[in-house]
């Protein structure tokens, strides 16, 4: 039977939101209420704007509003090898190309309809170069990423929430110019390594998702019957609409804090805001959790200063 194991996987470039939070929140319920492990992992492969303290204080941050997890903190750095090694899988399968473009260049050539591919995807311009142009490309010095023949693969799955999803799959980069490895492969070997059974996390990654399934069926990544299964969960909106951000207040455990509010205070009112808790009310996790039916969470984003205050 497929493991439950669920996880979160925040990425240190700043300080975890509410939106951050809740998402967390939910992703333990999900785990936890299913008797499954919850695991953490830290996606600190993007040197420039990854750093160790806001790796503490976001996992100071949830434990502080009672999540707990199990095993070691993961960290991606550390992995490195693996990823390097699901390249080397997908270049001796003959399915990786390079590519020179700028994000400029992506940019203007993606605004033209490609196909059946969506808005903004990869329109391939590198995918058929001739030896000479490649040559030409590579004497002007410019690194290239490697990017995946994916060969507009449609991908559908049933997501816990949104229902049917599907997309069609671009050629996605799997090692960025800088020799890091790209974020849909590193999470598509974690997962697959930490046997997760289950990805909770916010909704503005279920259009990526189509990708990740796609590279991990050519990866060979899941046994038959093993593929993870996947909850979207809504997100937290700002008054004017758009995703929770800073600018929008106090929106992080440290600005509750100096406003007098604890983190068990600011887990109360996510509770509320997924109809687990009443106002005023401060339900422990046990009680969270003995609450919690995912078949009931609100499908609707919570805006902060409506749905959660
Ligand atoms: N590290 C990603 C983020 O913080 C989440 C990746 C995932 O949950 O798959 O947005």
């Amino acid at each position: 039977m497929l493991t439950p194991h669920g996880r979160f996987a925040p990425s240190p470039t700043g300080t975890l939101h509410l939106g951050n939070l809740r998402t967390a929140l939910l992703a333990w319920l999900f785990a936890r209420s299913q008797g499954a492990r919850f695991l953490m992992r830290v996606e600190d492969l993007d040197t420039g704007r990854v750093r160790r303290e806001y790796e503490t204080a976001q996992l100071t941050d949830l434990a502080a509003i009672g999540l707990d997890w199990d095993g070691e903190v993961v960290r991606q750095s550390e992995r490195l090898d693996h990823y390097a090694a699901a390249v080397e899988h997908l270049e001796a399968a003959g399915l990786l190309y390079p590519c020179f473009c700028t994000r400029r260049e992506i940019r203007d050539a993606a605004s033209a309809p490609h196909g059946a591919l969506p808005e903004g995807a990869y329109p391939g311009t590198c995918r058929d170069l001739t030896a000479a142009e490649r040559a030409a490309r590579e004497r002007a010095g410019r690194p290239p990423a490697l990017r995946l023949r994916a060969g507009e693969a449609r991908v559908a799955f049933e997501d816990r929430l949104l229902g049917r999803v599907e997309g069609v799959v671009d050629d996605l980069v799997v090692r960025r110019n800088d020799g890091a490895p790209a974020y849909n492969l590193a999470v598509v070997v974690d997962d697959a390594a930490q046997d997760i059974g289950e990805v909770v996390r916010g909704d503005d990654l279920a259009e990526t998702t189509p990708r990740q399934l796609h590279l991990g069926r050519v990866l060979g990544a899941w046994a038959p019957g093993r593929e993870p299964r996947f909850a979207h969960v809504p997100l937290v909106l700002g008054p004017d609409g758009a995703r929770l951000a800073k600018r929008h207040g106090a929106v992080t455990l440290a600005d509750r804090a100096a406003a007098g509010e604890s983190a068990v205070q600011v887990r109360s009112r996510l509770a509320v805001s997924l109809g687990l808790a009443t106002p005023g009310e401060t339900p422990d996790m046990t009680t969270l959790l003995a609450r919690f039916d995912p078949t009931r969470l609100p499908a609707a984003p919570a805006v902060l200063g409506e749905d959660l205050d």
